[in-house]
This record gives structure tokens, C-alpha cells and sequence, in this order.
């Protein structure tokens, strides 16, 4: 039986979402690879059990997790049945709805029958009653923002959510999806953008908007999917996301890439961190920032992204350094 540590809430830090009455745990965990029916069911219920061991209360997930589509949803429930049950109250799940899930023109992108079918087959997926948020994982140009931002309204209405999110909107899009929650009387809890050292969209105007708004901010793969980590600094390792050469290409990885990740490191070890340390601990260095959704394959990464919270300050030269070698003005060392 699991018995989760006692201190488990001693050393996490914990951020409040926006405005709102929620905190997320600094870094939260995100199944998306590696919890899927093609991986190993002992190391993703072993990656779980080791982030609840650490405070980390927020497990990120979406109808299509897996391969193939559901499994992460699947084993995740499985591994809740196991192991979380008795601790429910205390943890926070989330899924989505809004990219390809079944075939045919309802089991994709923005419509409300689409998110609310898939809602649904999340719960049931997962053998939860309700998630804690529920989010449209993309915007939907064909479809009025009123109609999937209203089905998100319905899931928390209806007891199937406890609270709304949005994902991949940018800053315009944010600005009226804040508008139109507002007016249907369920407020806009969070969003998920992705944000790393490798991709600064959010501080083109996404960031001002949450920030002003009092929505929070989950930012997701703030490791570039394993780009910013000692992972790649001698090569692509067999067993790692660019060798299976589909969401991380390994043409991603070419010698100008590995000579810039290998001057970050630098920096890295400068500060008395890993790469992985820093590149967590950089997105969290701006407060609108509620938590980091990292990605896992290993316990031990698990343990080395918490370890960020040790040095989440970086001076104005570190911060400058970082961007000089980002706009390719310095090498490694
Ligand atoms: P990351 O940028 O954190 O990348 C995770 C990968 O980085 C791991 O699989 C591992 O790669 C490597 N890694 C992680 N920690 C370490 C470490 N300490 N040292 C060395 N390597 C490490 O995030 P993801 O891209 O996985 O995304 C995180 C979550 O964000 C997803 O699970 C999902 O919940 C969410 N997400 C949301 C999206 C959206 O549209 N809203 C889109 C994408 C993700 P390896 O496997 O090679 O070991």
C-alpha cells in the first residue's frame, strides 16, 4: 500500500492562481508523455508517487494523452485507484478538450457537443466524477468563442469541473475569453501557455494580459521538451523524446543548438544548479507565472525539477547572459 510521505507539503512552494482562491504547487507534473499504454505502468505510477512525495499536488492531463489517445487518461485512473483515492481532496486534476480525439466532425476543435462528449469520456476514463479544471485546449477559429468557452461554463455548472482553463489562445483571444467567462458568471481560472527560454510568445503581450486580468499561468514544457537539460549536450541518448524523433525532432538537435545549450549549462553551473534546474527555475523567476508543467520518463528528473525551487533568483547579469547566448552573442565558454 502507498503511504505518501508525511512531509510532503514541508518543502514545496506553493502560488496562488491569479486572482482566485486556488494554489498550484510551483511545479505541477503533465502526462502527456510517458503515461501512455505504450509505456512502462510501474515507472509512470512510480513518477506519480514520487511528485505527491514532493508537494507536487497538480497532474496535468488531456483526452488524447497516451499513445494511444486515452491511455494516460486510463492508467492515470488506474494509478488513482491504487494509490490516490484517499488522498482526492488534496490533489488537483485537470484535463482538456479541443485538439483530434475520434474520428468524424465531432471529436475535434471547438464545438460545444465536441468538449462536453469528451468531458465525459474523460471522467469515465479516469473513474472521477469531476476534474478540478477543465480546458479548451485550443482556440477554434470556425467556432464563436461563446459557444466552447459556454460549454466550459456547463462543465463547471454541472459538477463536472470545479474550474475552467484555457490553452494556446494568445493574447487577443485571452483578453475576450476573460471578457466572455466573466459575463457567464464562471471566471477564467488559468491558462496554459507554452513557455521556455526557446519560446518567449507569452511576453508578447499573453503575460500583461493574465497578469492585469488576475488569471494564473501554468506554463508548459518550460524544459523545450527536454532541449533545456543536460540531456542533449553529448548527443541524442537512445532512450530520450529526440530519439523517437516525432514531437522533438532530431534534426531540432544540429551543432549551433548543442553549442548555445551548452553556454546555458554554463550558466547553469555558475548558479550551483543543473540545466534542468535553471531552465524550471527561469520561468518561475516571473510572479505571474503560477507553476512549471514539466514533463518526466524518470524519477530522478522528477527529483531534479523540484530541486529548482532551491535558486528561483537570477541577477540582472545572469538574465543578460541568458539572452545574449539565446540571440547567438555568446558561445560556450
Ligand atoms: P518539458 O519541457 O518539461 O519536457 C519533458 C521532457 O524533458 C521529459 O520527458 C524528459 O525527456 C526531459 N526532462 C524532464 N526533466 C528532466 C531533467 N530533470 N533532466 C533531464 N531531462 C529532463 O515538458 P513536456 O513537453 O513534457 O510538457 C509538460 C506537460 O505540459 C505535458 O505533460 C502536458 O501536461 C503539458 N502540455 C500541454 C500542451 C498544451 O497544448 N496545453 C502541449 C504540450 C504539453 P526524456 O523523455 O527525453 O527523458
Amino acid at each position: 500500500m502507498y503511504v505518501p510521505d508525511p512531509k510532503r507539503y514541508d518543502s514545496m512552494q506553493y502560488r496562488r492562481s491569479g486572482r482566485s482562491g486556488i494554489l498550484l504547487p510551483a511545479i505541477s507534473l503533465g502526462l502527456w508523455h510517458n503515461f501512455g499504454g505504450v509505456d512502462n505502468f510501474e515507472n509512470a505510477r512510480a513518477m506519480l508517487r514520487r511528485a505527491f512525495d514532493l508537494g507536487i499536488t497538480h497532474f496535468d492531463l488531456a483526452n488524447n494523452y497516451g499513445p494511444p489517445y486515452g491511455s494516460a487518461e486510463e492508467n492515470f485512473g488506474q494509478i488513482l485507484k491504487k494509490d490516490f483515492l484517499p488522498y482526492r481532496d488534496e490533489l488537483v486534476i485537470s484535463t482538456k478538450a479541443g485538439w483530434d480525439m475520434w474520428p468524424g466532425p465531432y471529436g475535434n476543435l471547438g464545438s460545444r457537443k465536441y468538449i462536453l462528449a469528451s468531458l465525459d469520456q474523460s471522467l469515465k476514463r479516469m473513474g472521477l466524477p469531476y476534474v478540478d479544471i477543465f480546458y479548451h485546449h485550443r482556440p477554434d477559429p470556425d467556432t464563436p468563442m461563446e459557444e466552447s468557452l459556454g460549454a466550459l461554463d456547463t462543465a463547471v455548472r454541472s459538477g463536472r469541473a470545479i474550474y475552467a482553463g484555457i490553452s494556446a489562445y494568445n493574447a487577443q483571444q485571452t483578453a475576450e475569453a476573460i471578457k466572455i467567462m466573466r459575463s457567464l458568471g464562471t471566471p477564467l481560472l488559468i491558462h496554459q501557455p507554452k513557455y521556455s527560454m526557446l519560446v518567449r510568445d507569452p511576453e508578447q503581450g499573453l503575460l500583461d494580459v493574465l497578469g492585469s486580468e488576475g488569471v494564473g499561468c501554468i506554463v508548459f514544457s518550460p524544459l523545450a521538451q527536454g532541449l533545456l537539460s543536460d540531456r542533449y549536450l553529448q548527443g541524442i541518448p537512445s532512450d530520450s523524446r529526440a530519439a523517437r524523433d516525432f514531437f522533438l525532432k532530431k534534426t531540432d538537435i544540429d551543432e549551433k543548438k548543442v553549442s548555445m545549450l551548452r553556454a546555458l549549462n554554463g550558466v547553469a553551473q555558475q548558479r550551483g544548479q543543473s540545466f534542468a534546474e535553471m531552465a524550471v527555475a527561469w520561468v518561475l523567476r516571473d510572479p505571474r507565472v503560477t507553476s512549471a508543467l514539466v514533463g518526466t520518463s524518470k524519477v530522478s528528473q522528477v527529483d531534479d525539477n523540484v530541486a529548482a525551487l532551491k535558486n528561483l533568483k537570477f541577477s540582472a547579469e545572469e538574465l543578460k547572459k541568458i539572452d545574449e547566448i539565446l540571440a547567438g552573442k555568446q558561445s560556450a565558454a
